[in-house]
């Protein structure tokens, strides 16, 4: 494969390829050549709740702090072969997600090319960090209703939102459980106001009706996705809705509550992620590689892909969720596949991840618009 610039110019077996004298050659002997990996689902502002709580860090650090940890997690994600990511929402740290963005984009530090949605917007009372009533602490999300919803989605965009985020449920049912939030025409509504202006909106739906409510009013993707019905997958199926699975959230989450992998059975909670899991591969729902890192940690984000093998997916279908299928369903027609004309953000891993998706977790080469970031550890 030739790179020329920032583009691949030529793709084949190198005896094939008009190489030209002054080119600077990478041998790769018994390596995978692949896109690099767009990340879904992610939050580079949050990091694991074993280490922090969700609400310790919404609550408890500083925005200087929050940023500079957002930083760290954006090269680790960059070095462990994520040269694309979309963020799902900063959760309490404001619109620093599109300022990250722009630091990436003139160089200042390292990174993935950014997707951000700013702030997510919830329904009033639904959303978290509660405390006692009378007070009223900060929010992970930004509150809104009706037609407020239309001027904090603007907002939203003007601070440089590139997805409007949506919560259609939360964990606010009278037993705590997950329930509905937004009616269908309060989800209509945001999605019309962020469509007009080019934006797609992402929901949060973890109930059938959450996600069926997100699905008829026109969202590209779906995440989490637990309580999935037949029904609903064939409906997300039908619109061409996705789903981001979140596999991995989902046991970190168990993990940190005391489950043992290795010795216990799996908890309900990771039984119904694996049923929904199967549900919607078998309704044939276009399912996007996003895992909620930042519940986990940043650079390990290969953990969901081996998840998804583990629930049902051939490895080569998993790959595609993360190349080629993430760059449609994200509309980024430059990546996510090899071939002359697109941008150069291309990985290297040993052996071959169609037969072991966890080679992955071994990149030995990086690059990113056609910039050699992490370099093989051999000589070339
Ligand atoms: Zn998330």
């Amino acid at each position: 494969m030739l790179v020329r610039g920032e583009r691949i110019a030529a793709a084949g077996a190198a005896e094939s390829l008009e190489t030209p004298p002054d080119a600077r050659v990478l041998e790769l002997p018994g390596a995978t050549l692949l896109p690099g990996l767009i990340e879904g689902h992610s939050h580079l502002f949050l990091h694991p709740y074993d280490d922090t709580s969700w609400r310790d860090q919404v609550l408890g650090e500083s925005l200087a702090e929050r940023t500079a940890r957002a930083v760290v997690h954006a090269e680790a994600s960059l070095l462990a072969g994520v040269t694309t990511m979309r963020d799902l929402g900063t959760e309490g740290a404001g619109s620093a997600d599109a300022g990250l963005k722009t630091a990436i984009e003139k160089g200042i530090i390292p990174g993935p090319r950014l997707i951000v949605t700013t702030r997510a917007i919830v329904a009033t009372g639904a959303y978290g960090p509660r405390g006692a009533p009378e007070h009223r602490l900060p929010k992970g999300a930004e509150v809104a209703d009706e037609a407020d919803l239309v001027r904090v989605t603007r907002d939203q965009i003007g601070r440089g939102a590139d997805w409007i985020k949506i919560y259609a449920d939360y964990r606010w049912g009278p037993n705590g459980e997950a329930r509905p939030t937004f009616t269908q025409e309060e989800l209509a509504l945001v999605v019309r106001v962020a469509g007009s202006s080019g934006r797609p909106v992402v929901a949060h739906a973890s109930t059938a009706e959450g996600m069926r409510r997100a699905t008829l009013a026109g969202v590209r993707t779906i995440e989490h996705g637990d309580g999935g019905t037949s029904e609903v997958f064939a409906l997300m199926a039908e619109r061409g809705v996705a789903l981001c699975p979140t596999l991995a959230a989902a046991e970190a989450v168990a993990l940190y509550a005391g489950w043992r992998k290795d010795a216990q059975p799996e908890p309900p909670r990771i039984r119904a992620k694996r049923e929904s899991f199967r549900l919607a591969l078998e309704a044939g729902v276009p399912i996007c590689f996003g895992g909620d890192v930042g519940v986990y940690p940043h650079g390990d984000n290969v953990r969901e892909l081996v998840l998804m093998v583990d629930y049902g997916m051939s490895p080569l279908e998993a790959l595609r969720t993360a190349t080629s299928g993430n760059a449609r369903i994200f509309n980024l027609g430059g990546l996510g596949h090899i071939k002359p004309g697109r941008i150069a953000d291309l990985i290297a891993v040993p052996g071959d991840p169609t037969l072991d998706i966890s080679t992955l977790r071994q990149v030995e080469l990086v690059m990113k618009g056609g910039k050699i970031v992490k370099a093989p550890r051999k000589a070339f």
